[in-house]
């Protein structure tokens, strides 16, 4: 395997340059189970973090710098029995954040460098257009292009109906349906699977990412969920690898992490997913208009002439008040930590302070 196969690209290379230097070579982080697997692209190692670059991750709001799957990173190839030692992760072309579970509000980087991200929903009794327009704003923030993917076609009595439901939220995206089991349409997806490229799959527990990814590689890689008698709903087992390589040479992504993504910050998704409504907003009367009552409010406007859904409008006001709600948390974890920081100071002062 080549770097390129591996997903490497000019960007990176050049990102890696002032590492070259130092004789680091390049390689990508393929697995993250507590111990990080890294491949080069000849061999793969385990790998540990430098002293200097863990001490930076462990920093209060270092979180983003841990290396996750996905990462380019600049390696200290091991020497005799010893690990692999990781200098630098090179900047990220896309990323997915999860609050850390736990009261600190940190960053923690489930995925990155995803080229496109398969959102997957499954086209059964838990078909549901709010849930795939919650993954789209995920989507949006990470950088990576959103293709949303209706997996179990053959279970939907209304196939052409459910699309249109779906576009109806994807302003845009691409949708494809296809049936991972019966290998229906999956033909579909070749155009995303390019050699070097790098595929994310998100989306809830038992809509079929399992069987997806087993197709895409025809063979049975990932265990799949079984359902139980009158239950849609698989059950997901926990897997070994996390990145496989596809037979057109495509690299695809499912980590635990992913499967169970989190809203961040970043108002940018919102906007990206709700444009409708972000245009209507601009003829609110009130520049900061939450579309709750405010008097002149167009987006209220539309609701009530009928152009534009009610629920849609609903789950937009829902994920503004989460992302609120997390940003009030946010600043609450700045604001003590600026205390400790201060804090620290004074003792520092004290200690340095002539006796008299
Ligand atoms: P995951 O949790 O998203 O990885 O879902 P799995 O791949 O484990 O699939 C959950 C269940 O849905 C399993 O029992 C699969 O056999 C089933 N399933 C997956 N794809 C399809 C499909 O296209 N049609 C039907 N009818 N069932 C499917
Ligand atoms: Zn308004």
């Amino acid at each position: 395997m080549t770097l390129e196969d591996l997903g490497w690209s000019d960007l990176f290379a050049a990102h890696f340059a002032p590492w070259a230097e130092q004789g680091l070579v390049p390689a990508r982080v393929v697995a993250q189970k507590g111990l990080t697997q890294v491949s080069t692209g000849e061999a793969e190692h385990y790998a540990e973090l430098a002293g200097k670059l863990r001490r930076e991750v462990e920093l209060p709001g270092g979180g983003a710098g841990y290396p996750a799957i996905g990462d380019w990173v600049a390696l200290r190839p091991p020497t005799g029995d010893g690990r692999a030692l990781i200098h630098a992760v090179l900047p990220r072309k896309s990323k997915f954040s999860r609050k850390v579970a736990g009261n600190r509000t940190d960053e923690q980087v489930v995925a990155a460098n995803i080229d496109t991200i398969f959102l997957v929903s499954g086209l059964d009794a838990d078909f549901n257009p709010r849930r795939i327009e919650r993954y789209l704003t995920a989507a949006w923030d990470s950088g990576a292009r959103p293709v949303v993917v209706l997996n179990k076609v053959d279970k939907c009595e209304d196939p052409d109906g459910c699309l249109l439901e779906a576009q109806a939220v994807t302003m845009g995206v691409p949708v494809h349906r296809v049936s991972a089991k019966h290998a229906l349409g999956v033909e579909e997806l070749e155009p995303y699977l390019g050699r070097g490229q790098t595929v994310g799959l998100l989306g809830s527990s038992g809509v079929g990412k399992s069987t997806l990814i087993n197709r895409l590689l025809g063979r049975e890689a990932q265990r799949t969920g079984n359902v139980r008698e009158g239950d849609d709903r698989g059950r997901h087992t926990t897997t070994h690898r996390e990145l496989f390589v596809a037979p057109g040479g495509a690299l695809l992504l499912d980590t635990p992490g992913l499967r169970e993504i989190q809203l961040w910050e970043g108002d940018q998704g919102i906007e990206s997913a709700f444009p409708d409504i972000e245009e209507l907003a601009e003829r609110c009367r009130f520049n900061d208009c939450r579309h709750q009552g405010e008097p002149g409010c167009a987006v209220e406007e539309a609701v009530a002439k009928g152009e534009l859904a009610a629920e849609r409008l609903e789950s937009y006001r829902k994920l503004q008040k989460e992302q609120r709600q997390l940003q009030i948390k946010q600043d609450e974890i700045a604001r003590i930590r600026e205390k400790q920081r201060t804090k620290a100071i004074h003792r520092a002062q004290r200690v340095f302070k002539p006796r008299t």
